[in-house]
Parts: structure tokens; sequence; C-alpha cells
């Protein structure tokens, strides 16, 4: 008989202490780390914190966010060429659209109707903009409306700060939960309910796909100059992250600068840099004066893509009733 090999048969009373605890701390790591994944990816994974760390950034969480801008500085190894540009330009404009268009007017607002398959249609592409799910989006909106520039407005710059309006304030525990008792018209869809709980599958595959037709541009059409990580920075991260930081300038900017036509209580205000921007939300005094109307520039002359949109999106039939701006605001807001 062989001697047994001192390495492989070790007493169990000798190492079974230090092996366990190690194997206990592995487990543990393995199982924050598994956590810590599984909510990048399932909005309803949850950490419980106690009062004093709701309203702290949860840089944890934050990751993806913090590599979506530092994903950007690809660009110095990517290159770049007029059709990188141009599906960065494209996906700006269509996001855009649905933020402010669907998102905003439509789910937050409730300023037109539109068929179940149209409004499933334009939450995906509105959860391409990684701005979180259509409920979650609406639920804080209309929160802002209902306390805007008090102490209970998550984004308030007159009260909380400019960078905690623009870019703190959703990174924390507190705004990190889709309150559907806000939304109850929303959450009877289970197809948008599914979307909020996942919203991030779609950037994911808005991202490979953006990779996936630039390596095929590199192959069939190689006089455009592309690749797949070209297309992937300047199709998805730098185009994201501009939408981003155009869209939140509404809370941050549109609340501090610009024209106040009409005296509302909070500060809301017009400015036509910012609706150039995003569509036609810089017109936002005029929306915090009468939310209720699908068309924010009030005049003819305040340009609203935004309404453009909707209106060639009517006159194809796939949305109606767009609510107009009554004749007693029109006279209020003057020539
Ligand atoms: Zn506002
Ligand atoms: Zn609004």
């Amino acid at each position: 008989m062989a001697t047994p090999d001192p390495r492989v048969i070790a007493s169990p009373e000798r190492v079974a202490p230090s092996t366990g605890r190690a194997a206990k701390r592995a487990s543990q790591v393995h199982a924050r780390l598994l956590h810590t994944v599984r909510r990048w990816f399932d909005t309803s994974a949850m950490v419980e914190r106690d009062e004093a760390q709701q309203d702290r950034i949860d840089w944890l969480r934050a990751a993806p966010f913090v590599a979506m801008h530092l994903a950007c500085l690809g660009v110095l190894w990517v290159g770049v060429s007029p059709i990188a540009l141009l599906v960065a330009a494209a996906l700006y404009a269509v996001r855009m659209f649905a933020l402010t268009g669907f998102y905003h007017r439509y789910f937050s607002h409730k300023t037109f109707r539109t068929s179940r398959v149209v409004q499933f249609a334009f939450a995906v592409i509105g959860a391409a903009c990684v701005q979180r799910g259509p409920l979650w989006w609406a639920a804080h909106h209309r929160h802002h409306h209902r306390h805007a520039d008090t102490a209970l407005d998550p984004h308030s710059p007159g009260v909380h700060g400019f960078a905690w309006s623009h870019v703190g304030w959703f990174l924390t525990p507190r705004h990190f939960r889709t309150d559907l008792a806000r939304v109850p018209d929303l959450a009877k869809y289970p197809e948008l309910r599914w979307l909020d709980r996942y919203d991030i599958a779609v950037p994911v595959v808005l991202a490979a796909a953006t990779y996936a037709l630039g390596a095929l541009l590199q192959q069939v059409a190689p006089q455009l100059h592309t690749s797949g990580g070209q297309l992937l920075v300047w199709g998805f991260f730098v185009s994201t992250v501009v939408l981003f930081h155009a869209t939140v300038t509404i809370n941050s900017l549109a609340h501090r600068y610009g024209r106040r036509r009409f005296a509302t209580k909070d500060d809301s205000r017009n400015n036509l840099w910012l609706a150039l921007l995003t569509f036609g939300e810089g017109w936002h005094n005029n929306h915090h004066y009468f939310p209720g109307s699908a068309r924010q520039g009030f005049r003819w002359w305040e340009i609203d893509l935004t309404w453009y949109g909707l209106k060639l999106m009517a006159w194809l039939g796939l949305v109606h009733d767009l609510k107009p701006v009554p004749a007693w605001v029109r006279a209020k807001a003057g020539r």
C-alpha cells in the first residue's frame, strides 16, 4: 500500500477552522458582488439603508453611470469619422424626442393619447436613454411639479444647489425606487412594469448594436473609416452622455436662467437655448404654468421641435387628442 501524500490528506482538525473562515468570507464577498451586479440589472434588487444614508450617493450602484462618462475618453483611441458623428446625432435626436414627447409629455403629463403598441415602443426608446424606466421617470417628474422648488423637490437648484439638482439627487437610495403610488395609471400595464424593472437591458442592446453596425461597416464599406469601437464610443457613450446632460439642464439651468413670463410659485424659466437643445423643453416657465398642454412653446416663435414631431405623428395616425394651449393661457402669454 502506497504512503498517502500529506498534501492531499491533511488532518481535518488542523485546517478546518481557517479554511472555514476563509470560505465563509469568500462566499460573503461573492454574494455581495453578485448582489451589486444584480442591482445594476434588476432595479427591484434593493439594499436596505438607514435614514441617514438615504440621501448619500450610493457609489457602488452609480458605478456604471460614472463608467459611462469615462468611456467617452475612448474617442482618444477610436478616432472619429462623419458616419460616427451622424449616428451619434441621430441617436441623440430620436432618443431626445422619446424623452420629451413620451417620458415627459405623455407618461408624466398625459397631454395626448396613443395606442398601447406605440406607448410601449416609445417607452423602449426612452429606456435607451439610460435615464431609467418610464414609471420611475414619470413618478419623480410628477413629484417635481407638485413640490417644485420646495424642500420636497428632489432637484431644485435654489434649494439643493446646482450640482445636486443636475447630477446628484438620482444617485441616492431615496430616489432610486419607483413610487408606483404616483403612477397608478401607468403601473396597470405589466409590460411597462417589466420595462421599468429591467430598463438597463435596452441600453445594453443598443450599445451592442452600435458596435455590431460599426464592425459590419468596417467590413463592407471600409471607405467610411469606421469600426465597432468607434460607433460604440460615439454612437452610444458620447451621444448618451450629451443627451443626459442636455436633459437635466431642465432640472438645473431652466430653474435658474431665463425669463419668467408667468409668476409661478417655482423658479422655472423660459430659455431659448435650452429649448433648442431639448427640443422645446426650455419653455419651462410656460410648462410649469400650464403643464396640461402637449405644446410648450406658447407663441408661434417659441420653437418646440417636440410639438412639431407630435403633430406629424398625429397626422400619421400614431397619436391623437393632442391637448392644445387653451385660449385663456394664450391670451395671458401675450404676443
Ligand atoms: Zn421644473
Ligand atoms: Zn413636466
